[in-house]
């Protein structure tokens, strides 16, 4: 196959495109490299299969030549990105959505949009199920990114539908591993660089606030099963193992070792306005129809992203 993967610089973008290559499959990486970096794909330089394109999503994507399918990753996924590109969020959720179906159906490829748990909003269903339509502020700081996502679903449902493209939805919950940026401000890469410098483990609110985290090599496995299969909507993908921010806080500072302390603090903004209280995945249909589940437990997942942000940091 030759694929295209927008956002293919990025955290979840550049495992995407290690995997396909691997797969034997021919990839091209596009990104503005706004939040992405060329580190992430500075070890496929030169590969034969891989090409890597500097580019706008938000702008008329040209690819030259055959492809079979489009993953749409581009997208400000950091609470901390949107509230500081909040414009930049909606227009990559709506516009680049649009110009990578657009691109799909032309190039009768298939196509891949990354949603997202934040779809579901501050969720009154507990765990989500992918049937729940979620509880969002569309005025909130956080709205930005959220309603995005949803326009862009609803964008895929509609191409899907109306032009017959082939299309998938995943709905990424908490994900973490190598790549992340140390400071895009989401929890593990702060809970982890913290613990390594030493410095206290900044909780937001009183900690009680609940997530589950999903190793990258698990959800890249799950993209490419939904890839290969036909599912009808969206698909949940994340690990369904919950726990309190303060109990994960503990966890980085076990398994890393450290003497960090724990401290508590209060933002007023994106970071913790319209925050989530919950969020666990409901992966019934993800077991059923992809016969896929997380598989890597949380300590081993937080020790190879510890030992990727020591080198990272320079304390190796
Ligand atoms: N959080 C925290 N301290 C930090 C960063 C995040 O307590 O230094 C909390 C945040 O308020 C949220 C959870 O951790 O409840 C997950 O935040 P993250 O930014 O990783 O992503 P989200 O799940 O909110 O999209």
């Amino acid at each position: 196959m030759r694929i295209l993967i927008t956002g293919g610089a990025g955290f979840i973008g550049s495992h995407l495109c290690d995997r396909y290559l691997a797969e034997g499959h021919e990839v091209i990486a596009m990104d503005n490299l706004s939040t992405g970096s060329v580190d992430n794909i500075a070890h496929l330089a030169g590969h034969e299969r891989f090409e890597f394109i500097k580019h706008d999503v938000t702008k008329y994507i040209y690819v030259a030549g055959p492809l079979d399918a489009v993953l749409h990753l581009a997208s400000l996924p950091s609470p901390v990105d949107y509230l500081n590109y909040p414009i930049q969020t909606l227009k990559v959720g709506a516009l680049g959505t649009h110009n990578s179906l657009g691109l799909a159906m032309a190039k009768g490829a298939k196509f891949l949009l990354a949603s997202t748990s934040e779809v579901y909003g501050d969720p009154l269903v507990h765990p989500q199920v992918e049937t729940y339509w979620g509880n969002v502020n569309p005025i909130g700081l956080r709205g930005v990114y959220d309603e995005s996502k949803r326009f862009a679903e609803s964008l895929t449902m509609a191409y899907h539908r109306y032009h017959h493209v082939e299309t998938r939805i995943v709905r990424i919950f908490n994900t973490y591993g190598p790549r992340m940026r140390s400071n895009d401000g989401r929890v593990v890469p702060n809970f982890v660089c913290q613990a390594l410098r030493g410095e206290p483990l900044t909780v937001y609110g009183d900690g009680s606030r609940t997530r589950s985290f999903c190793y990258v090599d698990d959800l890249v496995a799950g993209i490419v099963r939904l890839m290969n299969t036909e599912v009808e909507g969206p698909v949940n993908l994340g690990n369904p193992q919950e726990m309190s921010i303060f109990n994960f806080a503990q966890k980085v500072i076990d398994v890393t070792g450290s003497s960090s302390e724990i401290t508590f603090v209060h933002p007023e903004d994106a970071r913790t306005r319209d925050d989530p209280k919950v969020r666990c995945p409901d992966t019934t249909k993800a077991r059923k129809t992809l016969g896929w589940e997380a598989i890597v437990p949380l300590e081993e997942g937080l020790r190879r992203t510890a030992d990727y942000f020591r080198q990272k940091l320079g304390l190796a």
